[in-house]
């Protein structure tokens, strides 16, 4: 292209010194040629009105390249916005954009969105409001969100597509699926993959199994093909649900289809197997990598320590220090954890050293780790002067790890601190409730338990329903505590009679301490145990034959008595047991448990 020069630009005709900004803008790649550009036409002195021509496209060019350079290009877009005299509802849309990316907190974007309506002109439009709520859906930012729901609504935007996928993605992101849906069911014209995606991805990450593979389904009858961003949804659904052979049949689904397995939907096939307990198959994937980055790297990490293979993990995290890889706040959750596996404090110690000399600042979830490390290792004094000195207040995580650890200890003055504290956090979770009563429970402090139901009752704390799942024949099969809504109930019921049996024989004394595992529900207890995990389990024996593994995912803490029955089971009738819990991995087989009764 003939480079102009300041004397030919003035002499030029408007629309030719417009052409020629959109086709100097056009040819940059990035941010820094973009800067370029914008010296090259400073230079020109151009005519006003020309000059905010150009601002206006180096805008709108800076706002499509902001998804990928961030903060430098959302400052920059702020920049060049000031600059344009009276910016248009296109110059407007531009800045929101740029200002939407993940890296800037939707405030940002609001404000500017607000700024438009003060100015009373020009009027937003569906790319406003769809941006805006990009932003929303980024951060995430619900209620922000929710308001431009409202004023697209006012405004008669919101059967725009633009607005509806962004509605769509705002309320799947938030996790409302609901609301999600509705604006699902109500899109016209067909749903494109886009919309598509979404919506399957808001149901995996609430983990509705069914829900999201059904919708899944629905999608390949409507002729929708998926593609890497769908897939990794549905794995996600897979990994949060424990549903093992489903994520076996996407996977299939996935090689059949050739569906290119990039960065990222290598490191969800990791994360969905390992958290499925198929560590052997997230290291097949792992090893078949061509590139690796931190996430690859710290989800196989993770999984190895969640599996108690302490070897493999550290093993793996010394030769990610060899290859130069960074490792991050993550990475350190697998490395600590798989020290707290296997009571490696000295090692654990050293870590803690490593991670800050790298100058990566120790998240919550990292102080959590290294509390459990050191009460793992029944250095209860160290781990509560470790929490007393942590730089951030301790979560609720920290306090019940704390509390369990003090259950056989004599440290009351642990236990009063900590629960006070942990009753401040979440007065409303009916978890501590439990926690604390079978703790006092288990000291024999009946005073104290009831004064705990009291005060859960008093504070109207809403029973959180236990709820299992197990997945026979790829569908998803869940129970909550004393289920009769489950067609097969009638034999499952048999089966827990037989259970009871055994169990008996086997010498084992029900421990009532555990009646208030199901908060609220203690009245429905039966002689004949029905937490949800044991129902789980009892269909699990009666639907499948060794050496099929009876494989149980549990959205709270494991109830003490099962885990004990769980155990005899195994032995009993000689079959492999793996419940995830809330917290962990526990794998029973010939009468022993793989946590070492610690979780
Ligand atoms: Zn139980
Ligand atoms: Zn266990």
């Amino acid at each position: 292209m003939h480079r102009l020069k300041p004397h030919e630009a003035a002499s030029l005709p408007r629309e030719v010194l417009e052409a020629h900004v959109v086709s100097l803008v056009r040819q940059c790649p990035d941010l820094l040629a973009l800067r370029g550009a914008h010296a090259r036409l400073l230079r020109l002195r151009l005519p006003r009105l020309t000059a905010a021509f150009a601002l206006s496209k180096l805008l709108a060019s800076c706002a499509a390249s902001a998804a990928t350079t961030t903060t430098a290009a959302a400052f920059y877009a702020r920049n060049l916005f000031d600059q344009i005299p009276d910016p248009t509802a296109f110059c407007f849309n531009s800045l929101i954009r740029a200002l939407s990316t993940a890296g800037s907190p939707a405030a940002d974007s609001f404000l500017v969105y607000r700024r438009m309506l003060r100015a009373g002109s020009p009027r937003p439009n569906s790319f406003t409001l769809a941006f805006g709520l990009k932003a929303c859906s980024a951060a995430p930012a619900p209620g922000e969100g929710r308001q431009l729901h409202a004023q697209a609504f006012r405004q008669g935007l919101e059967p725009s597509p633009y607005v509806q996928t962004g509605l769509l993605n705002l309320y799947a992101k938030c996790e409302d699926v609901a609301l999600a849906r509705t604006v699902f069911d109500g899109m016209v014209g067909d749903k494109n993959l886009v919309a598509w995606s979404a919506m399957i991805g808001g149901y995996s990450r609430v983990g509705m199994v069914n829900e999201a593979l059904g919708l899944f389904r629905e999608m390949q009858a409507a002729g929708v093909e998926p593609d890497e961003v769908t897939m990794v949804s549905v794995i996600l659904a897979c990994a949060k649900a424990g549903a093992l052979d489903l994520g076996r049949w996407v996977h299939a689904y996935i090689d059949r289809k050739g569906i290119t397995i990039d960065l990222e939907l290598s490191t969800a096939l990791i994360d969905m197997y390992a958290k499925c307990g198929l560590i052997e198959r997230a290291r097949g994937v792992f090893d078949a990598m061509v590139e690796r980055d931190t996430k690859a790297w710290s989800a196989m990490i993770v999984g190895l320590a969640i599996h108690g293979l302490v070897e493999d993990a550290l093993g793996l995290f010394s030769r990610m220090l060899e290859l130069k890889v960074r490792p991050n706040n993550v990475t350190f959750i697998g490395v600590l954890s798989a020290c707290a596996h296997s009571g490696l404090v000295d090692d654990g110690r050293r870590y803690w050293s490593t991670m800050q000399n790298l100058g990566i600042k120790p998240s919550m979830e990292n102080y959590g780790c290294m509390v459990d490390l050191l009460c793992r290792s029944g250095l209860l004094d160290d781990a509560y002067s470790f929490v007393t000195v942590m730089p951030i207040s301790p979560n609720s995580v920290i306090w019940r790890t704390l509390l369990v650890a003090s259950k056989s200890s004599n440290r009351i003055d642990i236990v009063e601190s900590a629960s006070k504290r942990l009753l401040e956090l979440e007065p409303l979770n009916p978890e501590n409730y439990v926690l604390l009563s079978n703790l006092y429970a288990s000291n024999s402090q009946w005073d104290r338990v009831s004064y705990m139901r009291k005060k859960m009752k008093g504070n109207n704390v809403t029973a959180l329903a236990g709820c299992s799942s197990i997945e026979i024949n790829g569908y998803l099969h869940k129970f909550v505590v004393s289920d009769d809504s489950h067609p097969d109930i009638k034999q499952i019921r048999l089966v827990l009679r037989e259970i009871a049996d055994r169990v008996l024989r086997a010498g084992h004394k029900p421990w009532t301490a555990a009646v208030l595992h199901d908060v609220g529900e203690e009245e429905k207890e039966v002689a004949l145990c029905e937490h949800s995990e044991r129902l789980a389990i009892a269909y699990g024996l009666l639907k499948t034959k060794a050496p099929h593994v009876i494989r149980v995912v549990k959205n709270l803490r494991f109830c003490p008595d099962c885990h004990e029955v769980a155990k005899i089971i195994s032995k009993s009738y000689n079959r492999e047991i793996i419940v995830r819990d809330r917290v962990r991995f526990h794998k029973f087989m010939g009468g022993n448990c793989s946590c070492k009764d610690f979780w």
